[in-house]
């Protein structure tokens, strides 16, 4: 009997692929495999078995499979039904999600001319416009051939630009079929087998005595050994005997010492003070804990809102205690950025090595290893911390989801696809598995709090913060009225000036709050008023004092600072706004004697950005951070006594119906860091509108009351939650079929579809990368059934492609978070 496979590819294709095996193969072969195959004419990807069965593909031969790739399934049947749930709900297909959900390694590559090199960090501001091209086509697809490539650049020869890449460490090439991910080895000795007897051990003994370098290394290696089994390291024997390599190397050629290697994991947790007690909750803890278990009882998922500092950590800590007992696995999902040590640590007093992390910044074979654990159902990856993706990993027995900081919009993946939001799909993900679901955060988003307040998730909060610290006692600001009385230092008031002394003075630490990185937005001519312009996207370029340079924040452009304007020659030139580049420099200036820092995009490249930063304002060696949102995540330091938020306004006038709401939560969750402990900490607000309502609720702490009018707003205007939305993206770099193909697109959508069409519509920045970028809203009422708009807006894509010129347009779906 003939034997098929459906394999999932990982390409954007609707359909799986059916290939042929032998009989054998059909013995060996399960769902959740990979296996290599044949694509096209000479492409071969890796693929996931979806399904084995006897069908003959009616329209193409089906061809061979190359290569069986595991012994064992690496993907179960759990995972395979959550992708399929996230491909429909995010329109997208299977392949584009398992590109997402494996770690690359397991994606072996084929015949492969260009890999993206993972070894390294990349700054894409250092990529010309061709290189980064190739670079950004190699984070959707993670292998490109030649002539590929050739196509991506509209160029010939493109040899040059990948000998510039392989400088730059961009990519790696390569020419065939390989397993990347390689376990690192470490390198073990013990007694070679002919002196394990105490006889002929005397003897060896006895032996040495005329060699005291020798046999210092075999006592060593009996000291390091005790009476256990444990394998004893080639390096630790080295230090401990105080010998050289060479002195262990001659042990080994003689046999009285032998070598070996046992795989090992990079991310071992090594050990350290693990498993101390839990803390014991206080009353409002307690009484939250116990509402969230009732509310667990009824299977619903839960939203716990605890004002920041309110010790929601040690209460999930308690739910993770019970979950582990019960031998289950449980998964802490963060925004990426809170995932720093302070966290980690502490969880790790709790739940030792039964912890693991699984991180964007990881590199490939950290991220294979934690996929393996969680896939062996290991107790050292029973606790799974991560950022968004880490709900992605292969757990068989999820028996705890947590989503903390759940408002993030960090949660909400843009690109590429599958555009999914990690918090909404978790909670699929954990109802797959009867798992329990807590959603924390002390501002909770619109949507959870709705789904709180109308009875579809249960709800649990804490009003206090923990040892009955006050919250901080929040300020604003008029910064028009002090600028028209000439009462500002550069960009501070003279309140938070005041303030910013008296707190230094105390040998308190400060946070300055300012949502723009660079030095300064806008770089104006006062002669004629013209400000330079990025030449690939229709946006300003940002002023960075640092470098020197004009910067595009969206292509990375950038160039010189010009002496002149580049329209009128004239010499005045002016900056018009601030970035966190200024503010540090000011401070510098206001405040000589105080250590600054700063934190943003531009200050935490690399692995260990954040933590250097964050570990250097917790040890005290920073008086004053400066920062982008990035300050506001979760974060708990105790000797913040001040924050000030230079501007409030540029948050509030930003163009999204979720501006207000974001607002509210930023400035919550910032002044959330100051007076952690006894002494009460101030905030204090700068802005032109101090009597804007969202301002006003935040001082007030009127969750509620943001929460009433944000909700009237959105009925209004029919956004979520009451309604449904899909954004559909156009991009094209020719600016006539743009135009044309999102209006054939729109007027398709008015004529098929009952709901509210809106647009097309250009964004704010129309053009990025040179490519030019309209957008349709599709806004579907909760009576209307969200998968039948889906299908219906599938079809008219359908229809879209077939029409020649507009099929180099390329079309993307956001589906509720836009
Ligand atoms: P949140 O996550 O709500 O902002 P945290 O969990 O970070 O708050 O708690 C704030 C601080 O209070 C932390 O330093 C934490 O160690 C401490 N804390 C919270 N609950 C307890 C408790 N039950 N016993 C002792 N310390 C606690
Ligand atoms: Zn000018
Ligand atoms: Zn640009």
């Amino acid at each position: 009997m003939a034997n098929f496979i459906n394999v999932i590819l990982p390409i954007p294709l609707e359909r799986t692929f059916t290939y042929s095996i032998t009989e054998e193969e059909a013995a060996l072969l399960q769902v959740g495999m990979r296996v290599a195959v044949p694509f096209g004419k000479s492409k071969i990807y890796t693929g996931i078995v979806h399904g084995i069965h006897q069908q003959q593909p009616e329209a193409y031969e089906a061809k061979e499979v190359h290569q069986l790739l595991d012994e064992y399934p690496i993907v179960n049947q759990i995972q395979i039904k959550h992708w399929e749930w996230i491909a429909s709900y995010y329109m997208c297909t299977l392949g584009e999600v398992v590109r997402s959900a494996l770690p690359g390694a397991f994606l072996l590559e084929s015949e492969t001319l260009v890999l993206r090199n993972r070894a390294y960090e990349i700054d894409e501001s250092q990529l010309l416009d061709d290189e980064f091209l190739v670079f950004e086509a190699l984070q959707h697809q993670s292998i490109l051939k030649v002539q590929e490539v050739s196509a991506i650049v509209e160029r010939k020869n493109v040899l040059p630009i990948l000998q510039r890449l392989l400088e730059k460490k961009v990519i790696v090439l390569k020419e065939e079929v390989y397993e990347q991910y390689k376990p690192k080895l470490v390198r073990y000795v013990k007694l070679g087998t002919a002196y394990l007897s105490d006889e002929k051990l005397e003897e060896l003994l006895n032996s040495l005595t005329r060699a005291p370098k020798q046999s210092q290394v075999v006592l060593s290696l009996f000291q390091l050994q005790g009476n256990t089994q444990k394998p004893i390291k080639v390096s630790d024997l080295e230090k401990s005997s105080n010998t050289s390599k060479a002195v262990i190397k001659s042990l080994v050629d003689k046999g009285i010492l032998e070598e070996y290697f046992i795989k090992t994991d990079r991310v071992d947790y090594d050990g350290g003070t693990d498993n101390s007690t839990t803390k014991d909750l206080n009353e409002y803890q307690t009484l939250a804990l116990t509402d969230i278990k009732a509310s667990f009882e009824k299977n619903k998922v839960t939203l716990l809102k605890g004002v920041t500092s309110s010790g929601k950590t040690e209460v999930y800590v308690k739910l993770i205690e019970e979950c582990l007992e019960k031998d289950l696995q449980a998964l802490y999902l963060l925004p990426e950025i809170a995932l720093t040590t302070q966290l980690i640590s502490r969880l790790q007093e709790y739940f030792g090595e039964k912890i693991a992390i699984y991180h964007s910044k990881y590199n490939v074979q950290e991220r294979v290893e934690v996929w393996q654990n969680v896939l062996q159902a290991k107790p050292k990856a029973q606790l799974v911390i991560g950022a968004r993706s880490a709900m992605y990993l292969p757990f068989s027995k999820l028996g705890l989801v947590i989503v903390d900081e759940e408002h993030e919009s960090s949660f909400k993946q843009f690109d590429p696809a599958p555009r999914y939001h990690a918090r909404d799909a978790a909670i699929v993900l954990g109802h797959l598995h009867n798992a329990n679901i807590l959603l924390g955060s002390a501002t909770p988003s619109v949507e959870s709090f709705y789904n709180a307040q109308t009875g579809k998730y249960g709800y649990a909060e804490i009003t206090r913060r923990y040892g009955n610290v006050l919250m901080p006692e929040m300020e604003l600001v008029d910064i028009k009225e002090a600028s028209r009385k000439k009462r500002m230092k550069g960009h501070f008031s003279e309140r938070l000036f005041l303030e910013m002394e008296e707190t230094l003075k105390e040998g308190a630490q400060i946070i300055l709050f300012q949502n723009r990185r660079g030095f300064a937005p806008l770089m104006e001519c006062l002669t004629c008023g013209h400000s330079p312009q990025c030449p690939n996207c229709d946006v300003s370029l940002t002023y960075h004092q640092f470098r020197n340079q004009l910067r595009c924040h969206y292509c990375g452009h950038h160039t010189a600072l010009p002496e002149s304007c580049f329209a009128c020659g004239s010499p005045d030139l002016d900056t018009k706004g601030f970035g966190t580049e200024q503010i540090e420099k000011e401070v510098i200036g206001l405040f000589p004697e105080a250590k600054v820092g700063r934190m943003d995009l531009d200050t935490t490249r690399g692995k260990h950005g954040y933590e250097k930063i964050i570990t250097a304002f917790e040890q005290q060696d920073l008086d004053i951070l400066v920062g982008t949102q990035m300050l506001t995540k979760g974060l708990d330091f105790r000797n913040v006594n001040l924050v000030g938020v230079m501007n409030a306004d540029s948050l509030l006038n930003f163009p999204d119906y979720r501006a207000h709401e974001r607002t509210y939560q930023l400035l919550t969750q910032v002044s959330g860091r100051a007076g952690r402990t006894k002494k009460r900490g101030r905030v204090i607000i700068q802005t032109y509108n101090p009597y804007h309502q969202i301002l006003k609720q935040v001082t007030t702490s009127d969750y509620d009351g943001m929460y009433t009018e944000q909700m009237y707003e959105r009925q209004q205007f029919k956004y979520p939650p009451l309604n449904r939305i899909i954004k559909v993206t156009f991009k094209h770099k020719n600016y006539n079929i743009l135009n044309e193909a999102a209006d054939w697109f729109a007027g398709a959508l008015r004529t098929n579809f009952g709901g509210v069409v809106l647009g097309p519509e250009y964004p704010p920045v129309a053009r990025i990368r040179n490519q030019y970028l309209k957008h349709i809203i599709v806004k579907v009422q909760k009576v209307q059934s969200l998968a039948q708009t889906k299908a219906n807006v599938r079809r008219i894509e359908k229809s879209f492609k077939a029409v020649a010129l507009y099929r180099s347009v390329r079309v993307i779906y956001n589906v509720d978070h836009i």
